[in-house]
């Protein structure tokens, strides 16, 4: 249905980040590099962007963060954009129900990960891009700057090289895949994309402004240019409602009912179709590895505004 347009959205949202400020953190930061085991556990954030280019901000919206698995939505955009319907014989549409970083899963099925969000199919697009632009990193990063409309977007080198550091469980995945023929290009090469893409830091502006075209049936608002075919948006849109999550989806599609994608970072966008696109950010995560106070907001704004896809 049409979401009720919210009288007020930015005292909404200044309401929002109060209520999370007071709220218990709700859990650690990610703590698996130092890099991000540092950051201030009281940053609370959240931008609404709507498809006629209003924005409302409360709290930290403005300050850039880690993006992680949030990466993985451009990744799998890119890669779609280059490929055809064969990208599906690779990697799968099916939630895991595994962890993210499950290796077990992808040996009973032979190499092909469930689906393109956890991190076996984020690095089975990491291939793809690898292997069909010549200097994948930097096509991601001109991507995300030309999305977001902003060219100050980069990686934070250190997140990105303690990433590789401590990256033994995703290079195990990917040699398991490779030793199923699921990775063309070489390993070490495909990894450093996939940490250079998790280690780009963006705002809560920045990530609802970039993912704006998946709210408006693949195209940008604002510039109108086309950044993907409706089908494609379409496709991962129904990818984020059921895998976005971890293994809160199943939860996240019952309580809020919106395409979502969270990242260890703390970082939470969620794709309102034909309104905008939500990005809440708070560091500590939940069992689940979700960040809880980002939760907490989106949930609140999703469910006074009535915005759930399944009504
Ligand atoms: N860089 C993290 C990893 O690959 C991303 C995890 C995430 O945000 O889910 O382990």
């Amino acid at each position: 249905g049409t979401p009720k347009q919210p009288k007020n959205c930015s005292s909404l949202l200044e309401e929002l980040v109060e209520q999370a400020r007071q709220a218990p953190r709700g859990g650690q930061v990610a703590d698996y590099i130092p890099a991000l085991a540092e950051v201030d556990p009281d940053h609370v954030g959240i931008a609404v962007v709507e498809l006629d280019g209003t924005v409302h901000t409360a709290g930290d919206a403005h300050v850039p963060f880690s993006i992680q698995s949030i990466s993985k939505i451009f990744g799998l955009a890119m890669a779609m954009s280059r490929t055809d319907d064969t990208l599906w014989e690779r990697v799968r549409m099916e939630p895991s129900g595994q962890a993210f970083n499950s290796v077990v899963q992808l040996e009973w099925e032979h190499g092909i990960p469930r689906n393109p969000f956890i991190n076996a199919g984020a690095i089975v697009i990491a291939d793809v891009l690898t292997s069909r632009y010549s200097a994948s990193k930097t096509a991601f990063l001109q991507y995300v700057r030309y999305l977001a409309g902003k060219e100050s977007i980069s990686a934070d080198h250190r997140v990105w090289e303690s990433e590789k550091q401590h990256g033994n469980r995703n290079a195990a995945l990917a040699y398991l895949m490779k030793s199923f023929g699921n990775i063309e290009s070489d390993v070490p090469a495909v990894l450093d994309h996939y940490f250079f893409q998790c280690a780009v830091s963006m705002s809560c502006v920045d990530l609802a402004k970039s993912l704006a075209f998946l709210a408006n049936k693949g195209v940008q608002p604002g510039s109108e240019e086309r950044i993907c075919d409706a089908r494609s948006a379409h496709r991962i849109n129904a990818l984020l409602s059921t895998s976005g999550m971890y293994d809160q989806s199943g939860e996240f599609a019952f309580t809020v009912g919106l395409p979502a994608k969270s990242g260890v970072g703390g970082g939470i966008v969620a794709v309102v179709p034909d309104y905008g696109v939500i990005c809440a950010w708070s560091p500590p995560l939940n069992r689940f590895g979700n960040p809880a106070r980002a939760v907490s907001m989106i949930t609140d704004f999703a469910q006074r505004l009535g915005l759930s896809v399944y009504h």
